[in-house]
């Protein structure tokens, strides 16, 4: 297919707002479309160019496409609010005999080949050869192909094609359920992936391929854990890097959560693997941390061992990495994604030996022995918990409440900035407390949660009877009330959220209790609300 005929597409998809029509137009691409041409035919579109498992990058900057476009049409006046608007309004005013009127159109196997020349270009001059074979496909194209190009170079193709959508028009196209669709999808590590297959659903693991992790939602406590799953396994959360491990005979490849590859960051993993790992054919899933003398070093050192570039063997001295195990995805030409955990956990057991350790565990159902697990974890230096249900499959790229995680409780000082009243038995109060913390820049209170938890009624009593004091403007159920009244907080995690112009909310808040000892200028800052977030949040 002619690239021309692709950007006319990329038209129609961009000017139809219906979700139906873009799944109809994909779908007829997919259709028609041999399967290599419409795998990079929806990596174009998509504007990713390759997919999340390749560690091809382009690398082209704005500042080097805009260049190489200026040259082409100098003096061309940019209009448009993309990029690519802006680059196919500059190639219109291009003179015309500078391009080579005899050139065959690109056919979009040649784009992608050219795209994928550009990310190969590597070493001392790759900027210089990038340039190159950008202002070629550029005097190689039409201003409306540019405009879909430039775009996808950029990586911002907005067509509204998410990945939700793609996976709809894969199961359109080829007449296969939605829900097996998107678990080929996880297991493949991305819907593309389908496409190039010309259809044929994969469920189980491909070695070498990395599958979408498992996620886990979280959990107040070990206690409210217990309650939810039963009878369950503890392990430790450690606090480092999530890594799926591939082997095969002698080899041995590690992918990161998201699916890049950082085998060339750890050999000693590698090493560790080959020897501690009893197989044929594996795949495995772990986290490393640093760690000297049996204790956790800090993330930050950690991280320093998968920064991209520079690898410094050095390092390996300095920083000393352990992996600990934790499940088992497939072994010896078997898929044990269907297995039960006790059974994943059993067989890793079995096939794992020093130097490789597996994650410290425990399966109970009594709250107390776990709490004890849980403070062990963390005078070990580690993150908390995590809880996993015995009988769960492991289910790829889902984020659901087989495994739950327990995180240790942090607390901040917090003041109240308004109250709803409660419902039933608290209607009489304002029960409802939204918290805020200081903008250091502004001196504003931003709100960054809300509870109605870990007052007592008296305390109720007494807090709604200050509100109602410190009102200054009520609006049916709310009250809002000067910034008076300091509380201190405990909470499991911060979430970013748009519900609050704070851009933060706390899960799992509570009231640990009242601080009349503090002034609302002595609350939490929102820059250490952000720092709180930072720390929990850095994940490769
Ligand atoms: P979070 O990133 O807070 O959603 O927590 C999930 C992450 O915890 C996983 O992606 C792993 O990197 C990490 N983790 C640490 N220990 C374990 C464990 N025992 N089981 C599963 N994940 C773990």
């Amino acid at each position: 297919m002619l690239f021309r005929e692709l950007a006319e597409l990329a038209r129609r998809i961009a000017s139809t707002s219906s979700r139906r029509e873009k799944v109809a137009i994909v779908a007829e691409l997919i259709r028609k479309l041999g399967p290599e041409e419409a795998y990079k035919a929806l990596l174009i579109l998509t504007g990713r160019i390759f997919p999340p498992s390749d560690p091809r990058e382009l690398n082209v900057s704005w500042a080097t496409l805009w260049k190489v476009v200026s040259e082409l049409a100098p003096g061309g006046e940019p209009k448009g609010v993309d990029v690519g608007e802006l680059v196919e309004s500059m190639l219109r005013s291009r003179d015309k005999r500078q391009t080579t009127l005899f050139e065959e159109p690109l056919t979009i196997e040649e784009v992608y080949s050219l795209l994928e020349a550009i990310a190969e270009a590597e070493g001392p001059g790759s900027k210089g050869k990038k340039e190159v074979i950008l202002k070629s496909l550029f005097s190689r194209v039409e201003p409306e192909e540019a405009w879909l190009l430039a775009n996808a170079i950029v990586g911002e193709t907005r067509l509204g094609l998410s990945e939700g959508l793609l996976i709809d028009a894969i199961a359109y196209a080829y007449r296969r359920r939605r829900e097996d669709v998107e678990r080929a999808a996880m297991v493949l590590g991305d819907p593309y992936e389908i496409v190039r297959r010309g259809g044929r659903l994969e469920f189980k693991p491909v070695v070498f391929r990395p599958l979408r992790p498992m996620l886990a939602q979280t959990a107040e406590s070990v206690r409210a854990a217990i309650t939810e799953l039963g009878k369950c396994a503890l392990e430790y959360k450690l606090d480092g890097v999530r890594v799926q491990v591939h082997m095969r005979g002698g080899e041995v490849r590690l992918f990161s959560r998201r699916l890049s590859e950082v085998t060339r960051s750890v050999p000693d993993v590698v090493e560790s693997v080959r020897s501690g790992v009893r197989a044929e054919e594996a795949i495995l899933e772990g986290e490393i941390i640093a760690e000297r003398d049996g204790k956790p070093l800090p993330f930050q050192m950690l991280i320093r061992r998968f920064r991209r570039t520079n690898f410094d063997p050095k390092l390996i001295e300095e920083i000393p990495l352990r992996l600990y195990l934790f499940d088992l995805l497939l072994l010896n030409g078997e898929s044990y994604l269907e297995r039960p955990y006790v059974e994943r956990r059993a067989k890793l057991e079995q096939v794992v030996s020093e130097p490789l350790k597996l994650v410290p565990s425990m399966v109970t159902s009594n709250p107390q022995e776990g709490e004890k697990f849980m403070k062990e974890a963390l005078e070990r230096g580690h993150e908390g918990i995590m809880a996993k249900r015995l009988d769960s499959p492991y289910v790829p790229g889902v984020r659901g409440r087989y495994w739950l995680k327990v995180k240790e409780v942090h607390t901040l000082d917090l003041v109240i900035v308004a109250a709803e009243r409660g419902y039933g038995r608290r209607h009489r109060w304002y029960s409802d407390y939204y918290l805020a913390a200081r903008d250091p820049e502004t001196g504003e209170f931003l709100v960054v949660g809300k509870t109605f938890k870990g007052l007592t009624d008296e305390e109720f009593e007494w807090m709604t009877r200050k509100l109602e004091e410190m009102a200054v403007e009520r609006e049916g159920k709310l009250i809002k009330v000067r910034p008076e009244i300091v509380v201190e907080v405990a909470f499991n995690e911060i979430q970013r959220s748009p519900k609050y112009r704070s851009g933060f909310a706390l899960r799992f808040a509570r009231i640990v209790r009242i601080r009349d000892d503090k002034t609302p200028d002595e609350v939490d800052t929102l820059d250490r609300v952000r720092e709180l977030y930072e720390r929990q949040g850095r994940k490769l």
